[in-house]
Order: C-alpha cells, then structure tokens, then sequence
C-alpha cells in the first residue's frame, strides 16, 4: 500500500497528465489555504503545486535570492514547464512572497488562468461575507473553465468527500505511533493527498488503515515530532534523526494540519459554511491563533510520547520564522525540548544539520 502512496506523490506529473488526457481539467493550488473543495465540486481536479529538490530550478526562477526557497523553486519548475497540464492555479494568500510572486507569473503568462484569493485573517462575520462572495465569484469562473456549475449539493457532496479525508487522516495519526509505519513512509501517505483525486485517496487510506503493520519490538530509538513545511526536507531530516538513534512518531506539515482540523460544517448556505470552514481553522502564520497551534502540538507530541520536537524553517521564510518566535515562548514555558533548524532545500545546506540533529538527539536521550 504504501507503494501505491509513494509512486502518487512521486509519480504526480504523470498521473495528472494521465488525467488530462482522459479529459480531466486540473488546477495548480498553492497552497494550505485554497478551498480545493469548490473546485473539485466545479468538476476539476486540485494538484498543489510541491517542491523539488532540484537547485538548477532555483536558478532558473531569475527571482531574487532573499526570497524563499519555495517560491524560488516552484517558479523555476514553472519556468521549466512541469507544470504544463494544468487549466490554470488558484493562489490562497498566506504571505506577502506568495501573493506577489504569482504577479510575475501572471505578467509571463505562465498559466492559461490565474486566480488570486485573499483570505481574511479574521473570523469575523464582515469576513465571512467577504469571502463568501470570494468563494462565489470563484465557482463561477470555475463553471466557466469546467462546463459544470458548482452547485449547492454538488458543493456539498464535495465538503462531505474532503470531510472523509480529514477524518481518515485524523484516525491515520491517532494509530500511527503505536504502528509499524514508519516517518518516511507517513510522508507519502500524507504528501499523495496533496497530489492525487480525493476519492482515490480516500479508498487508499480506507484500504491502509484496515491493514497497518504491527509496530516494531522493543524499539529504544528516541522519539520525536517533525514540523515542517517543505516535504523534501522533512525526508531528509527524518533521514538524518534515524540516524543518529531518533524515530519520528508524529509530524505536521503545515499543508496536513488542515486535514486534522475539525470537518468543515455544511448548512443551509454551503458557500458560507465553506468560508467559515477555512477562516481561522486552518494554521497558517497570522490567520491561526499561535496559542492553539502551541497548544495543537504539546498535544500531538503527548499522545504520540514525542520526547523532542524539531521544527523546520525554509530559509527566508518570515511567515515561519515569525511564528516559531512566538510558539518558542510556548515551548520553553513548558520546557518542551525543541530544535529549530533554517535550512534551504539544497544537499549542501541539510547536510550542514547533521551536527546540530546529532547534538540535539543526544541532549534528550
Ligand atoms: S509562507 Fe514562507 S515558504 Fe511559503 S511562500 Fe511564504 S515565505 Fe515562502
């Protein structure tokens, strides 16, 4: 099974060409906060736009080299053509970088169609009507593209079949420390959702859950929580922990919280349940109250017995690297032992942690 998640994630251009040819119409998302359920209820196939550890792609992009690695080597890739089945990408602002990089793509006419949505960073009811009217004037453009009105039910049914995934990642992350998955393993159930059809996944992690391995005998490796944005960097510190006596239990990404996070609530207006669905919920630096995701993390790290934490920032990322300023307050008040490590995503750079993943293991053995 885990093959069948591995080859998703990795497989991920193939497949959605696979799709493409079939008729499918598909949309890059970039990235935690798109509302990948108003366009899969449009008939179209959300595929976020992920990382490759590849520096020539950085290269490529011509952007300026303070800005983050993400952007850098998704504009690369984009410049690359990797991305040349998609109908066009839907940008959920989390950050000024990924607010404005997009405008370049936009003046090179990189996608067919660009939509650029702003999430409020607020809850309040003059926010939920605003994005609400987002969210309507999106569907419609969507219809446009796909030939298929978002309607109420068909919106619906969609929640309901994003709803299912949560909850079986939910279930997935309540099982996995006391299974035999490993963290590397956990990375491709969890990074194939953010690629594949939601249905397919579904059926996938119905299939995985009804048949975990047992967990390994008298495992004395250190345990440990990995947060982290970039996938490609998580393997290589997951890599890296293993090999100096540590074993990830848990881990959030921040794309995954927002499969943990509680079912999005339909009733009477959809569209309003939606936008309040991802308003506040969804925890992204300065649209997610810090305290919870302090709180969010403790708890993880008590139910999977973590005993350290590493949290990973990508170079340049201020969003991240605001936040983890404010959480460490969190983490030392409960003398929560942590490690953060900044690091681009290129072999020379996370070969640089090695000593510092190896010291810090060491400290809490
Ligand atoms: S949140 Fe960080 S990594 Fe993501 S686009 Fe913004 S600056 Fe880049």
């Amino acid at each position: 099974m885990i093959k069948k998640f591995k080859e998703g994630f990795e497989k991920r251009h193939e497949l959605a060409r696979r799709l493409k040819k079939d008729g499918k119409k598909t949309i890059g998302c970039f990235y935690g906060t798109v509302p990948k359920e108003l366009v899969h209820a449009a008939g179209l196939v959300p595929i976020q736009l992920m990382e490759d550890q590849d520096p020539l792609y950085d290269a490529k992009s011509d952007l300026l080299p303070f800005l983050c690695g993400m952007s850098k080597n998704l504009t690369g890739q984009i410049y690359d053509k990797v991305f040349d089945y998609v109908d066009g990408v839907l940008i959920s602002t989390v950050c000024d970088t990924n607010r404005h990089v997009p405008d370049i793509w936009e003046r090179n006419k990189v996608f067919p169609k660009t939509w650029i949505v702003r999430v409020p960073a607020t809850n309040s009811e003059v926010a939920v009507d605003y994005y609400t009217r987002e969210l309507r004037r999106l569907a419609e453009d969507f219809a446009n593209l796909s030939g298929r009105k978002v309607t109420e039910d068909n919106l619906r049914e969609s929640i309901s079949l994003y709803n299912e995934n949560r909850s079986l990642f939910r279930k997935f992350y309540e099982v996995r420390p006391a299974s035999g998955v490993s963290a590397e393993d956990a990375v491709y159930v969890f990074s194939s959702a953010l690629v594949l059809p939601v249905e397919d996944h579904n059926q996938m992690l119905r299939e995985f859950l009804a048949s975990l391995p047992p967990a390994p005998r008298a495992d004395q490796r250190t345990k440990l929580m990995l947060c982290a944005l970039n996938i490609n960097m998580s393997l290589n510190v997951i890599r890296m922990a293993e090999k100096f006596g540590g074993r990830v239990v848990t881990d959030d990404f921040t794309h995954n919280a927002r499969y943990g996070s509680a079912e999005i609530e339909t009733d009477n207006d959809v569209f309003r349940a939606l936008a309040r669905g991802y308003l506040r919920k969804i925890p992204v630096p300065g649209m997610y109250s810090i305290q919870q995701r302090a709180g969010y993390i403790r708890e993880l790290m008590d139910k999977s017995g973590a005993e350290g934490l590493i949290y990973v920032i990508q170079l340049y990322c201020d969003a991240y690297a605001m936040e983890y300023a404010v959480l460490k307050e969190y983490f030392d008040k409960w003398k929560l032992p942590h490690l953060r490590i900044e690091a681009e995503d290129t072999p020379g750079s996370i070969e640089q942690l090695n000593v510092r993943v190896q010291s810090f293991l060491e400290s809490i053995m």
